[in-house]
């Protein structure tokens, strides 16, 4: 059972990409990856950002140009 919420690509996505447009973005996840993580992982639906959460780190990544940003509530900060 994972503690994470993920947004898969079978859910609506409002995450777009603020430099292409692009809708196919993934979670950046921070902390100790779980098996769900690992697997939702290989699927491509998230990234990890590392083990040490950053409060100023991106909370997503393009899949398309690869530009990282932070969201609050779906919105780009
Ligand atoms: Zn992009």
């Amino acid at each position: 059972m994972s503690s994470h919420t993920i947004q898969t690509l079978s859910a609506p996505l409002p995450y777009a990409c603020p430099e292409c447009g692009s809708g196919s973005t993934v979670q950046v996840i921070y902390g100790l990856p779980d098996v769900d993580l690992f697997d939702a992982a290989d699927a491509g639906f998230v990234i990890f950002g590392g083990h040490i959460f950053e409060a100023e780190g991106p909370t997503r990544e393009c899949r398309g140009c690869h530009a990282e940003w932070r969201e609050v509530d779906g919105y780009p900060v």
